[in-house]
């Protein structure tokens, strides 16, 4: 599974960033970015951001 940030709920904490261990989440001023590309789908960001603003991308098949 991969993630997504919603952006209109993203209050720019940074706490996904700071437990992804691929450094895949990239912050800017409005909100936080996955790279998919990066990301191996281990959750920490989906269960560590405080107010559910990164949500599931069900899987292509
Ligand atoms: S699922 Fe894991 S690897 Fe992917 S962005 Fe979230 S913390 Fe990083
Ligand atoms: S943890 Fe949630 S609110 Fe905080 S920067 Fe990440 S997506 Fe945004």
């Amino acid at each position: 599974m991969k993630y997504k940030v919603i952006e209109s709920l993203c209050d720019v904490c940074a706490c996904c960033a700071s437990v992804c261990p691929q450094n895949a989440i990239i912050m800017s001023e409005q909100k936080a970015t996955i790279f998919l590309d990066i990301c191996i789908g281990c959750a920490k960001c989906f269960i560590t951001c405080p107010i559910s603003a990164i949500e599931e991308i069900p899987d292509e098949s």
